[in-house]
C-alpha cells in the first residue's frame, strides 16, 4: 500500500477512537518514531504529510536532521530517548521538544544551559527547544527510563516552580506484558493533578487504546515505517 494511504488510514483510526471516547484529547499529534530510519524514508513520510518526528539518540539525530530541518522548516523534532547531561547543549540546539526529563540532575543541566543561552542573542540558533515533557516509568520497571510514579509530582513541581522550565506534559512507555489501559489512565490522572495538558502515550501496538485514554501524541514506529525497516 502506498505510504500516504497507510498514513491516512492511521489518521482515520485515530479520529475514530477520539470520537468514540469521552476521555479523548481534542487533537492528537501523529509522531513518526524515526530511529534507525534513513533520510530517504523520512522524506517519504514528510511527503505523506507527517511533520512530527521522534528520535531516540542525540548522536544519530545530529547526523540525520540538521539538513532535513533546513529543507523542511515546518518539521517538529522530538527527543523520545534518554538524554545524558553532557549532551544537553546539543539537544537544545536540535530538538523542538524534549520528552524525556526523568531526574532532577538533568532538569538542572537543561535549566543552566537555558540560562547561558538566554544571555546571548534572542534569535539564537543554538536554542531550538520550546517545551519539555517529564518521562514517567509508569510500570516501575527496572530496565526502563523515567521517574518513578511516586516521585513524579515532586519532579514536575521542581521543574516548573524552581527551574522555570516550560514543562507541558508527561510521557510513558507502559510494560509490554500487560494491558496498557490502566497505565495510560494512571499517567492521565498524574498529568491532570499537576495541571499538565499534554500526554505522550501510545505506540504501534497500543495507540488506539492510548487515544481513547486521552493521549495527545502517539509515537508510531513499526506501523508507519514497516516492521523490519530499521537500519540499526
Ligand atoms: C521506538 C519507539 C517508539 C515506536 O515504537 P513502535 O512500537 O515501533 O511503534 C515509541 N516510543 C519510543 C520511546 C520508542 O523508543
Amino acid at each position: 500500500m502506498p505510504l500516504d494511504q497507510s498514513v491516512s488510514i492511521i489518521r482515520e483510526t485515530i479520529s475514530r477512537n477520539q470520537k468514540n471516547s469521552p476521555l479523548a484529547a481534542p487533537s492528537v499529534t501523529l509522531l513518526a518514531a524515526s530511529k534507525g530510519q534513513s533520510p530517504e524514508a523520512i522524506e517519504q513520510m514528510l511527503a505523506a504529510g507527517v511533520c512530527d518526528f521522534g528520535e531516540n539518540r542525540v548522536q544519530e539525530a545530529e547526523g540525520k536532521w540538521p539538513d532535513l530541518q533546513k529543507r523542511f522548516p515546518n518539521i517538529t523534532l522530538h527527543l523520545i530517548g534518554p538524554l545524558q547531561t553532557n549532551k544537553v547543549k546539543q539537544a537544545l540546539a536540535l530538538f523542538d521538544v524534549i520528552q524525556t526529563i526523568d531526574r532532577p540532575k538533568l532538569a538542572e543541566a537543561l535549566s543552566a544551559e537555558l540560562k547561558v543561552l538566554s544571555k546571548k542573542s534572542p534569535q539564537n540558533s543554538a536554542l531550538k527547544t520550546q517545551c519539555f515533557f517529564i518521562q514517567v516509568n509508569i510500570g516501575k520497571e527496572p530496565q526502563k527510563a523515567g521517574v518513578m510514579p511516586e516521585d513524579a509530582d515532586a519532579l514536575v513541581d521542581y521543574c516548573i516552580k524552581d527551574l522555570h522550565l516550560p514543562v507541558v506534559g508527561l510521557m510513558c512507555v507502559p510494560p509490554n506484558d500487560a494491558l496498557p489501559a490502566p497505565y495510560f489512565a494512571l499517567l492521565r490522572e498524574m498529568a491532570h493533578r499537576n495541571g499538565l495538558k499534554e500526554l505522550s502515550m501510545g505506540m504501534s501496538e497500543d495507540y488506539e487504546t492510548a487515544v481513547r485514554m486521552g493521549s495527545s501524541c502517539v509515537r508510531l514506529g513499526r506501523i508507519l515505517f514497516g516492521q523490519d525497516s530499521r537500519k540499526v
